[in-house]
C-alpha cells in the first residue's frame, strides 16, 4: 500500500493512515521537508536551526499568513496568529480575553471538545449552555430554534466539527449579530467560511494543517485589548498582535510545515476543492455503512462529519478482528476514541481518494467474509 511520495527510500512502507490527530501530512509536503531537512533554502542549516527573526523565516511567516488569508478570504480587520499551546490553550485564552469576570457567554455543547472548552471557560465567567447534543440515536445537534441564547452573551462558542463523535455543523450557526467563536481544529481549510461572522476562529494544526504544537488563531481587531487584569502575557491576544506571533520563540518547525501545507492547499484548488474532495471521501464511506448489515453509524445524516466517520459493527466482537485485518491490509489507526468506542476513519484534507477506495474495498470484503 503506498501513497505518492517522491525520493524517500522507505516510502513503500507508508500505509493509509486514518489517525484522528496527529494525522497524515500530504505526501508532497513530507517529501519536500525530507529533501530540505539539512539545508533549507541554501542556508546550510535546517529551518529548525535558524533564528525565527532571520529574513528567511520572516519571509516564511509572511507567506504563510498571506496563504491563509487568500484561502479563507480573511478580511483586513482580522489578525492572524501562529502560536504554541495547541487548540487547548484557546479554551482558556478565549474567556481570558473576551469574558469579563461578571460577563456571560453562550456555549453550544455538541461533544467532547466543546465539553472541555466549557469546563475551562467556567473557571473565568458565566457559561450559559445554549444547547446540548441530543444523545438519542441518531445523534443530532438540536435545531437553532430550540437554543436558549442569552441576550447579554458576549460571544457564542461552538465546535465546528466534533472529532470524537463525528458530528459537524452543516452550516454556520444562526445566532444573530453576536460574535461567534469557533474551534475549527478538525475542519478548518476543508470548506469555505464567511470569516466576517466570527470574533475568533482557532485551529490546532495537527489535523488539516500540519503537525502538533501550533495553533492558528484568527481574531477580529475589536476582540484585542480586552484581556482581564492578570492575564499572562502569553495568553493576551493584544500581545501577540503587537509582536506578530513572535513574543516568544514560536514553534518554528510546526510553522514551517504549516506553511507548506497552506501552499499545498492553495495549489490543490483551495477550500472549495477541499470541500468537494471531503464530501466524495465521506459520502463513499457513509454509503458503504448505510448499505450494510454489519456497519452502523449513529449520527443523523444532516450532522454527519465529512472529516471523521464514526462507525461500529453490529457484532462488537468483530471490532478487534476488523482492526487486525485492516492493519494487515495497510489501513491503520481506525480504532474509535475510547470515550465512544467503535471505529473511526478520519479523512482530513491529506487523505487521497485512493485511501478511501482501499478502505471501502476492505470493508466490503470483511463483511462478505463474516456473513
Ligand atoms: C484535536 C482537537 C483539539 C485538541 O487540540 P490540541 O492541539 O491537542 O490542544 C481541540 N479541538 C478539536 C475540535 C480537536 O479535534
Amino acid at each position: 500500500m503506498q501513497t505518492k511520495i517522491s525520493s524517500v527510500a522507505d516510502a513503500k512502507r507508508r500505509v493509509y493512515n486514518f489517525a484522528p490527530g496527529p494525522a497524515m501530512v500530504p505526501s508532497e509536503v513530507m517529501a519536500a521537508a525530507h529533501e530540505e531537512f539539512f539545508d533549507w533554502q541554501g542556508t546550510g542549516v535546517s529551518v529548525m536551526e535558524i533564528s525565527h527573526r532571520s529574513d528567511e523565516f520572516m519571509a516564511l511567516a509572511a507567506e504563510s499568513e498571506a496563504d491563509l488569508r487568500a484561502l479563507l478570504a480573511i478580511p483586513d480587520n482580522y489578525r492572524v496568529f501562529f502560536l504554541p499551546g495547541g487548540a487547548t490553550s484557546q479554551f482558556a485564552m478565549v474567556p481570558l480575553n473576551l469574558l469579563a469576570p461578571q460577563a456571560s457567554a453562550d456555549y453550544l455543547h455538541t461533544g467532547t471538545w466543546s465539553d472541555k472548552a466549557i469546563n475551562e471557560a467556567r473557571r473565568y465567567g458565566t457559561v450559559n449552555l445554549a444547547t446540548v447534543l441530543d444523545e438519542a440515536s441518531p445523534l443530532s445537534i438540536p435545531p437553532p430554534e430550540s437554543w436558549t441564547l442569552s441576550p447579554d452573551a458576549v460571544y457564542v462558542y461552538y465546535t465546528d466539527n466534533e472529532t470524537i463523535h463525528g458530528v459537524e455543523f452543516p452550516e454556520c450557526p444562526a445566532v444573530g449579530e453576536v460574535a461567534l467563536v469557533s474551534d475549527m481544529t478538525s475542519s478548518l481549510l476543508s470548506k469555505a467560511l464567511d470569516v466576517s461572522r466570527y470574533g475568533v476562529i482557532f485551529a490546532g494544526t495537527q489535523k488539516n494543517i500540519g503537525v502538533a504544537g501550533l495553533v492558528i488563531v484568527i481574531v477580529r481587531e475589536d476582540m484585542l485589548g480586552r484581556a482581564r487584569a492578570g492575564t499572562p502575557s502569553m495568553y493576551d491576544y493584544a500581545v501577540h498582535a503587537e509582536y506578530r506571533s513572535m513574543f516568544n520563540t514560536p514553534p518554528v518547525y510546526a510553522w514551517y510545515l504549516a506553511s507548506k501545507v497552506l501552499a499545498w492547499t492553495r495549489a490543490a484548488g483551495g477550500v472549495m476543492a477541499m470541500d468537494a474532495r471531503a464530501r466524495r471521501r465521506s459520502d463513499a464511506l457513509y454509503q458503504v455503512i448505510d448499505a450494510s448489515d454489519l456497519y452502523m453509524n449513529h449520527v443523523a445524516p444532516r450532522y454527519r462529519s465529512r472529516m471523521n466517520v464514526t462507525f461500529t459493527l453490529a457484532d462488537e466482537r468483530l471490532i478487534a478482528p476488523f482492526l487486525r485485518a485492516a492493519q494487515a491490509a495497510g489501513l491503520v489507526a481506525l480504532r474509535g476514541h475510547r470515550i465512544v468506542g467503535g471505529l473511526r476513519a478520519s479523512l482530513y484534507n491529506a487523505m487521497p481518494m485512493a485511501g478511501v477506495d482501499a478502505l471501502v474495498a476492505f470493508m466490503q470484503d470483511f463483511e462478505h467474509n463474516h456473513r
